[in-house]
């Protein structure tokens, strides 16, 4: 038996059950026996990608599904800090030497990111590549504790400079640089759900690497997201129920490699340049995939009691975290529901991990 979850309401959730309602009722009426669904998966920015969608009547479900993969391609070229000829690039390579104009999308992202660091006093913080670059994980390569302590004056949003009248980024050191890997894959996702809304889909769920967003329903039930649980390779999967909700989880096992008995993961403490400690995973629920994915990586980074501090504090945001014991924590507002009918029988996504 799959165990559920339950989110208790709050003001902001109310309205997004009367959103749902309202969405149930539209589906109700639009003849369920004529619905067609069309997925694909793919891979871009190393990763795997994942569209479900309710094909609107009348419209060509490749022409929905290749604007997607279109769109994807397209930020992994803006924001990729890998590809010499990405905007970001540009930016990481020039912003020291004078203030970079930039495209109103990297001006905005810049300005998000930003945001989430003040909120998690420092956690989240994507200047953190500083360190960060001196990674390969696919490699085994760690940085010594010599070439951290060289690196980490880099680290740290104070060096980012934006001016919003000039649309310009400037960076005050010179060893700053900036990866937008823990945010991203959230704004891809929020931007490839616009893209389905615009051509008419009602009904979607959207996956990239560990973050996704269900959208509308799946045969007018809530879309059911798994949740693996990451060293329980056989315990069935935590069954998430979500109507326009971003889920998305950070964890300690995509991107690692095994050193001196430690495991050296891709979430780095901004404060010492080394792998986050204490967690194992980190699952947020929100209303949008940047906010969910900004705060799975910051909270993760926080560990357990900050991280959840700060989710209960925000509260329109919810978290499931497991440490290293394999223990799982929920924020105050989510309860694990005893399952009182066998899970629904629609197929259940699970966060491709
Ligand atoms: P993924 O879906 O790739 O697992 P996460 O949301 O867990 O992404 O974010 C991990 C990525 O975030 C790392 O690969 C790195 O690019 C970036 N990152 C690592 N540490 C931090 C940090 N402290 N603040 C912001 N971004 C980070
Ligand atoms: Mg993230």
């Amino acid at each position: 038996m799959h165990p559920r979850l339950r989110r208790a309401p709050s003001a902001a959730r109310a309205r997004h059950r009367a959103r749902g309602a309202l969405l149930a009722l539209a589906w109700l009426f639009t003849g369920a026996a004529s619905a067609q669904w069309h997925t694909h998966a793919w891979t871009v920015m190393t990763t795997r990608a994942f569209v479900e969608f309710r094909v609107p009547e009348g419209a060509s479900a490749d022409a929905i599904t290749q604007s997607v993969v279109d769109e994807f391609a397209r930020i992994n070229a803006v924001f990729s800090p890998w590809l010499e000829s990405s905007e970001l690039a540009r930016v990481n390579r020039d912003a020291f030497a004078g203030a970079v104009p930039v495209s109103a999308e990297m001006f905005a992202l810049f300005a998000t990111a930003g945001d989430y660091t003040r909120l998690t006093a420092g956690a989240f913080d994507a200047s953190f590549a500083a360190a960060g670059r001196l990674y390969d994980y696919r490699a085994g390569i760690a940085p010594g504790d010599a070439q951290l302590r060289a690196a980490l004056p880099g680290v740290g949003w104070r060096h980012v400079q934006l001016d919003a009248a000039a649309r310009s980024v400037r960076y005050l050191h010179a060893d700053t640089r900036v990866d937008f890997g823990g945010i991203a894959k959230g704004h891809a996702i929020d931007r490839a759900v616009a893209l389905l809304r615009a051509q008419g889909v009602a009904h979607a769920w959207v996956a990239l690497g560990g973050d996704s967003f269900a959208l509308g329903e799946r045969d007018g039930r809530p879309w059911q997201i798994g949740i693996r649980h990451p060293r329980q390779a056989g315990a069935a999967p935590l069954m998430i129920p979500a109507s326009d909700l971003a889920v998305s989880t950070s964890g300690d096992y995509e991107r690692f490699f095994e050193r001196d008995g430690e495991r050296v993961h891709h979430i780095l403490a901004p404060a010492t340049g080394k792998p986050a400690r204490g967690l194992v995973s980190v699952t947020i629920l929100a209303d949008s995939s940047t906010r969910a994915d900004a705060l799975s990586t910051g909270v993760f980074v926080l560990g357990r009691e900050r991280g959840l501090q700060l989710v209960n504090r925000l509260g329109d945001v919810s978290a499931i975290v497991i440490d290293d014991h394999g223990k799982v924590h929920y924020s105050d507002d989510l309860e694990p529901a005893a399952p009182s009918s066998p899970p629904s029988a629609a197929p259940a996504p699970s966060a491709p991990r």
